[in-house]
């Protein structure tokens, strides 16, 4: 079969892999210079610094098949909560905001509704993060899932001794209350980094794709158009001949153009600030090792630290509400609440957004949208999905179920 995977990120590149290891003829195509979206490393003339807090899962790293260049490590991580007057907690076993005295959780409110509705079965001790969560988007207008990436799909009530109790009697109460790793009796997951960076991933999945046939087509952005009930794609000039489509890319164009759906939701913006950590620094934790950061009085979300080229370095995502120097101002300030200490040098300010939210109409939109693009052979690219594994998987299963559908299983 003819297969066309839109979008050369991750997600665009393990699906034409896949799909040309079962023999498809596939063309990848890709609006930027080179492959590797979201996921290619920041240059600086520093040096190489993560874009964010990335790493990758033993699904991913099964699947491209090359463990040798990656380095295994426990995937640990910890949780900054200065929400109020009430000081500062440091956990490091919890990723999730941690909230004083017991959980009280209300009956009414939805849990699976819009993001607002759902932190509203906290009650008063969730206005605090209520607030604090604004510069994420408007949490009434966005869908409940969209919590998940913000880490606050379950809240941590460290000091309530029910919670483990409270947790197996409800299956609400289980869906709200997070348990920490140390609890959950778990030693961290196994997860991996490339060991020379993401960008130099991407050269080699680029040369493998090219060997196993694919056809890559780079600074090529498709648009596609439905005329008469005829689908078709365009890229430039160049009209598109194709069995299956599979879109990975942000699905506005696919959706607005074909479906007449616009999705309304905003981007977030945010800011990442990549340096090195000070020569020396003894660390509290063993890199790499992020913390989530709920603070009121900073626009820090989350500080990642880790060794790449053999130079211990940061990348912090912050919310863009403040100039450069505020935020590098904020982030000194949570290194030194982390245990890092201070002297680090900040090598680059990158604005950034992200369209990871989505309300829960658009959500109802993928959805109920599937099986007619199906029928005009686009496989949609998992968007409500944030997770890398999630979205590859949620791709393989619609791609199979179609191809058995409509050309009998065939390659
Ligand atoms: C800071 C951050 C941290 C994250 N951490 C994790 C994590 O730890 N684990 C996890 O599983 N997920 C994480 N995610 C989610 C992660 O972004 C996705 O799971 C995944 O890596 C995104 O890859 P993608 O290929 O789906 O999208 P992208 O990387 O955005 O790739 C889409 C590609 O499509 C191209 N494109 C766009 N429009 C067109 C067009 N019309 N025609 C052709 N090409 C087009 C773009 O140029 C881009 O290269 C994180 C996201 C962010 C932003």
């Amino acid at each position: 079969m003819k297969v066309t995977v839109i979008g050369g990120g991750f997600t665009g590149c393990m699906t034409a892999l896949e799909c040309a290891r079962e023999g498809h003829e596939v063309s990848l195509w890709e609006s930027a210079d080179r492959l590797g979206g979201v996921l290619l490393d920041i240059k600086t003339e520093n040096g190489t610094y993560f874009n964010g807090c990335h790493y990758l899962r033993q699904a991913s790293v099964e699947s491209l098949g090359w463990p040798d260049d990656f380095v295994e490590f426990p995937h640990e991580y910890g949780g900054v909560t200065a929400l109020n007057n009430n000081g500062i907690r440091v956990l490091d076993d919890t990723a999730q905001p941690s909230i004083e005295g017991a959980a009280k959780l209300l009956d009414a409110p939805s849990i699976e509704d819009t993001a607002l509705e759902r932190l509203n079965a906290y009650g008063l001790c969730a206005t605090d993060l209520i607030q604090w969560a604004k510069p994420f988007g408007d949490l009434a207008q966005l869908d409940w899932r969209c919590l998940g990436p913000m880490q606050l799909a379950r809240l941590h009530f460290p000091e309530d001794v029910n919670v483990p109790r409270l947790k197996m009697e409800s299956h609400r109460a289980d869906q709200l209350l997070a348990t920490p790793r140390r609890l959950r009796g778990q030693t961290a997951d196994p997860a991996w980094l490339p060991k020379r960076g993401y960008s130099q991933l991407f050269n080699k999945l680029e040369k493998t794709l090219i060997d196993l046939g694919v056809s890559i087509r780079l600074r090529s952005p498709v648009k596609p158009s439905i005329e008469a009930g005829l689908f078709s794609l365009r890229s430039r000039t160049e009209t598109i001949n194709t069995d299956a489509v599979v879109w990975t890319s942000n699905p506005h164009p696919l959706l607005n153009r074909v479906f007449g759906k616009h999705l309304d939701t905003p981007p977030i913006f945010m800011k990442l600030l990549v340096g090195d950590l000070s020569k020396g620094s003894q660390l509290p934790v063993s890199p790499p090792y992020y913390w989530q950061v709920f603070d009121k009085s900073s626009c820090v979300v989350r500080l990642y630290v880790y060794e790449l080229a053999g130079v211990m370095r940061f990348s912090a995502e912050t919310f863009d509400i403040v100039d450069d120097n505020t935020a590098w101002r904020d982030l000194q300030r949570v290194m030194q609440i982390c245990g890092l200490g201070d002297g680090h040098k900040l090598a680059s300010v990158v604005k950034q957004s992200r369209y990871v939210n989505f309300s829960p109409s658009e959500f109802k939109a993928f959805e109920t949208l599937t099986p007619r693009m199906l029928e005009l052979g686009v496989i949609p690219g998992g968007w409500q999905h944030y997770g890398r594994v999630e979205k590859v998987r949620h791709i393989a299963s619609l791609f199979h179920q179609f191809n058995k559908t409509h050309h009998g299983g065939c390659t």
